[in-house]
């Protein structure tokens, strides 16, 4: 599982590099990319945290991806999940972050 970094919207903010659990991410030219994206484990915390949702999550084979990518928007407690496929349709799912652990 591995992420892709749009180097063209990336802003250099620096914030996946912080956040990411695995320090995977190192800037270059103000910009950020991926040291080993083979030890990516798709925790997705870079996809929620970046401010111009330049970051998404490639789906793999075995969830049923087959080359689809994730990209996640914030909208106060609101996340929007979008997944778009390679055939150019996309899905959305809503989640409220006010319901977890809510059972
Ligand atoms: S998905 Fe998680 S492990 Fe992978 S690069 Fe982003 S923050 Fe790091
Ligand atoms: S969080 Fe987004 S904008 Fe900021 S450095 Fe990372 S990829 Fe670029």
């Amino acid at each position: 599982m591995s992420i892709h970094i749009d180097r063209n919207t990336c802003i250099g903010c620096g914030r996946c590099a912080n956040i990411c659990p695995g320090t995977l991410f190192c800037m270059t030219d103000g910009r950020a990319s991926l040291r080993y994206p083979e030890e990516c484990w798709g925790c997705v915390s870079c996809v929620k945290e970046c401010p111009v949702h330049a970051i998404s999550l490639y789906l793999g084979a075995d969830i049923g991806g087959m080359g689809s990518r994730m990209t996640v928007r914030r909208e106060d407690s609101l996340l929007h999940w979008t997944v778009a496929r390679p055939d150019h349709t996309t899905e959305t799912i809503t989640v409220d972050t006010r319901d977890a652990n809510k059972y």
